[in-house]
């Protein structure tokens, strides 16, 4: 597994939920989205019925898991927990919603992956509370509604755009989540360093929160190999040494980038002369299948402007050359 990959793993879970934030005041960063959410969830609570639903919508490892809930925190609101993926027929949401309380809170997490069916079950559901439970099969079967209480749907999901409208217009309020900066994050690491009971100073958390790539899962898992490291040597303390020299270990260099990331840099800038060069070209000069140079690298690479995509293919930017210390052959951007 990859030390910068956004996304969490299985293994992740429990480390991650130790470091959850539980109330909106704790959750450092997005102050538009936490403005607006304190908004929404304020008036509900003033008028003593549940908010209107909730989409959030971002990259990975942003935060929207941890302010679905902390949504149903601050309402004091019981929540359940599922995923798109997990709801592959319609009877699998109906199960949930007709066992759904009163002022529930349901976190429906990568909700563009639910299925068709499901889907138009929940547009009905959200609008009306009301399923149509089918009874019967072929000719004979009928529907027969079933009234469901108050409850807030709180989606996620990486891909807005692919949320059919029906379903996206049914949300009363959508955060958009973006990349924090390095103030934010260092703020993040300062607390989990508290939580996880490890002393760091200023320079280490700084030193951390620069190669994250603006990300407070990348930030978690950064801090917790370097406190591995400070632990091991005998250092016990979150300093910049320590900083630099665990990321220097896990090969994450002072920009976030990683030893994959690198490695197309530099097949690009010394090997095709800064491109562009075709992705399968490029992918068989750094020994991984294009698919993986696609998903993986490229998309940090071309969002921090070190890589472009060409009609013609990839091409190394001014950026790409700066970082590697290398020169572009005179003229190369002119
Ligand atoms: P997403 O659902 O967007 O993938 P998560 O909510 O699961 O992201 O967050 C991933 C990890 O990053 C969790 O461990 C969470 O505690 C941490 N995290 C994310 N945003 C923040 C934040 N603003 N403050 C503190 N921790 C955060």
């Amino acid at each position: 597994p990859r030390l910068v990959d956004p996304n969490g793993t299985e293994d992740e879970q429990q480390l991650e939920a130790a470091l959850r934030p539980k109330k909106l005041a704790d959750f450092p960063g997005q102050p538009r989205v936490r403005e607006q959410l304190s908004l929404v969830i304020e008036a509900a609570r003033r008028r003593a019925t549940p908010p209107d639903h909730i989409l959030f919508s971002g990259p990975p490892g942003l935060g929207k898991t941890s302010l679905a809930m902390i949504v149903a925190s601050e309402l004091e609101a019981p929540i359940r927990i599922t995923s798109g993926p997990a709801i592959q027929h319609a009877g699998d949401l109906a199960a949930i919603l007709s066992s759904l309380n009163e002022g529930e809170v349901l976190f429906l997490d990568e909700i563009h992956r639910m299925a068709r069916p499901a889907e138009e079950m929940l547009y009905l559901a959200m609008e009306d509370f009301r399923v149509d439970v089918i009874v019967g099969k072929g000719p004979g079967a009928t529907a027969i509604p079933l009234e469901l209480p108050r409850f807030t749907v709180v989606g996620a999901t990486t891909r807005a755009g692919l949320l059919p409208a029906p379903l996206r217009d049914r949300f009363g309020f959508t955060g958009h989540l973006d990349y924090y900066d390095a103030a934010d994050l260092a703020d993040i690491l300062a607390r989990n360093a508290d939580l996880l009971g490890v002393p760091a100073t200023r320079e280490g958390i700084t030193e951390i929160a620069g190669r994250s790539r603006g990300t407070p899962r990348i930030a978690n898992r950064l801090l917790r190999r370097v406190r591995d490291y400070a632990q091991v040597h005998g250092r016990h303390v979150v300093d910049l040494t320590s900083a630099r020299a665990a990321l220097e270990l896990f090969d994450v260099d002072d920009d976030g980038l990683d030893r994959l990331d690198r490695a197309v840099l530099e097949a690009l800038c010394r090997r095709f002369g800064g491109g562009p060069v075709g992705l399968s070209t490029l992918a068989v000069a750094v020994g991984e299948e294009p698919d993986t140079v696609e998903t993986v690298a490229e998309p940090y690479l071309v969002r921090e402007g070190y890589m472009i995509r060409t009609p013609r293919g990839r091409a190394a930017s001014p950026r790409a050359w700066t970082h590697l210390g290398l020169r572009p052959p005179d003229g190369h951007f002119t």
